[in-house]
């Protein structure tokens, strides 16, 4: 989570891993939505398709878990569960946001417990939060 905390101080882009149950990165997915014109082309996406394309799967192993810097959006969330992912880390709380959009418009923990009969996922928020919020802080407009 520091590597990807670190790459949102230099870029400002949100970021998000897949790692396996080695704890080892697989792959980093960073934000590309005006690069690629695609709407669909969050962190945490980017990451999943990365992770399936080089795994060559359309359902994650067990023990696979994604890592981000955000609250995974609604969207996100939900490929979170069809991708098969064990679990989520993400960092950051949408209240240290104050006046930037807050795209966690329904909370990831919501959209996890209604897609339990689908896929359980397992969640860590919060985590190494005093880092990732002093980022919105000195960026508040
Ligand atoms: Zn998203």
């Amino acid at each position: 989570m520091s590597e990807l905390i670190q790459k949102q101080w230099s870029t400002h882009s949100v970021y998000a891993a897949i790692v396996n149950k080695e704890m080892e990165i697989v792959t980093i997915g960073q934000t590309t939505i005006h690069e690629n014109n695609d709407p669909t082309a969050h962190a945490e996406v980017n990451a999943i398709r990365a992770a399936c394309k080089f795994l060559k799967t359309d359902i994650l192993p067990t023990a696979y878990w994604l890592y981000s810097t955000f609250e995974p959006c609604p969207l996100c969330s939900s490929a979170i569960i069809w991708s098969g992912l064990d679990g989520v880390v993400y960092a950051n709380d949408p209240r240290f946001r104050r006046t930037l959009p807050n795209w966690s418009f329904i909370k990831c923990k919501d959209v996890l417990k209604q897609g339990t009969d689908i896929h359980q996922v397992n969640l860590i928020k919060n985590f190494m939060l005093d880092d990732i919020k002093r980022y919105f802080i000195r960026h508040q407009k």
